[in-house]
């Protein structure tokens, strides 16, 4: 088998209403990437990133120029081979975003395609362990006045969720406080709530924090410090006053290795368009287990449903705001508080291109 032809488009798609975090500012559209790998029997796989607005075009490029010439003519099945020789052609320039946003996207078509071929869908072809994912809403977002954070959460829970996530990171510690508060005292008792800081405090910002949202029980407190700064993480988890979740900005496999060798994290939050695709985050999954700690996911969540299915150390599946449920077929729905991968072959989305053409950047 061999790869006759890869193709590359970039969509600039418009978010219902601008939402915001600590770390990334306002944000009104996301960049959509998707890349198609065509074998000589003519099956198509289709692997997709999203990636903050204006981003997309590069990463394009470094599968255009950097990918593509050394993958035609290659064996598609052969895909930690492939993987392998994407990281090592840009291995000066990459180790890393947004070396690792491109080799996910052909990652991603490479595991499509594979599923294709064997006509199985991608959780069964990754091991298979449960197709009950749990799922938490996280779309309730900083810029919210409190009113509005509250109606959101309510949709939310009419929609299915059973957990719902709101970001941290205002003006003060105080204004934070009577957020959550006003949230813990909103959602009824058995309704799980978690809480993102996106990397809004320093380390002794943090530890005032935690002290203070330590009565709330919650679930996790997601990136409270930057993601590098895994003795911060250590220190942190060391306090044993709430549980951390991070990963969703790491961009490499020994970023993870760092982080939790660092003992500085509970719930280990990969993002397979951020650290370079299926392949590392089911690594990164395993890595996690053998450490006795669950893995959960961010962004994309119709293609972490299938990876999610295959940990059996699996947590929470985070819903992202940046949504591409208008454009495909395969939308997940939930109930109950679970979601559950689509069973056709491959990962079983769908993209409506036609209807994707009037947001089409490239
Ligand atoms: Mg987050």
């Amino acid at each position: 088998m061999k790869i006759s032809e890869i193709q590359i488009k970039i969509y600039k798609i418009p978010l219902p209403e601008p939402v915001e975090a600590y770390a990334a500012g306002i944000m009104k559209a996301f960049d959509l990437v998707i890349c198609k790998i065509t074998n000589d029997d003519g099956i198509e796989g289709v692997g997709y990133i999203t990636v903050h607005e204006n981003q997309g075009l590069a990463i394009s490029e470094i599968i255009k120029n950097s990918f593509k010439n050394i993958l035609i003519n290659q064996d598609p099945r052969y895909i930690e081979y492939l993987w392998q020789l994407m990281w090592k052609n840009v291995h000066y320039a990459g180790r890393g975003a947004p070396v690792s946003f491109a080799i996910a996207a052909v990652d991603v078509a490479l595991w499509d395609l594979k599923g294709k071929c064997l006509k199985e869908p991608l959780w069964s072809i990754l091991g298979g362990h449960s197709k009950k994912v749990l799922c938490y809403a996280g779309n309730i977002d900083l810029n919210f006045s409190k009113e509005k954070l509250l109606t959101e959460a309510s949709k939310c829970l009419n929609e299915g969720f059973k957990a719902i996530k709101m970001r941290l990171g205002r003006q003060s510690l105080k204004e934070d406080l009577d957020r959550l508060e006003s949230m813990r005292n909103h959602l009824p008792d058995e309704i799980a709530l978690m809480a993102d800081a996106n990397e809004a405090w320093r380390v002794d910002q943090a530890v005032k924090a935690f002290n203070e949202i330590e009565k709330f029980n919650l679930v996790w407190i997601e990136e409270p410090i930057k993601p590098d700064d895994f003795s911060g993480y250590k220190l942190l988890k060391s306090l044993g006053k709430v549980p951390i979740a991070a990963g969703e900005n790491l961009h490499t496999m020994s970023e993870f290795n760092f982080l939790i060798n660092a003992l500085g994290v509970d719930f280990v939050e990969p993002d397979l368009t951020t650290c370079g695709g299926i392949t590392p985050f089911m690594k990164i999954a395993k890595l996690s287990e053998i450490n006795n700690l669950p893995v959960i996911s961010h962004g994309v969540h119709e293609l972490h449903s299938h990876l999610l299915s295959a940990c059996p150390n699996a947590s929470y599946m985070e819903f992202h705001a940046w949504r591409v449920d208008d454009f495909i077929d395969g939308k997940l729905s939930i109930e109950n508080g679970f979601t559950s991968p689509s069973d056709k072959p491959g990962h079983g989305i769908t993209f409506d291109f036609e209807k994707l053409n009037s947001y089409a950047i490239k």
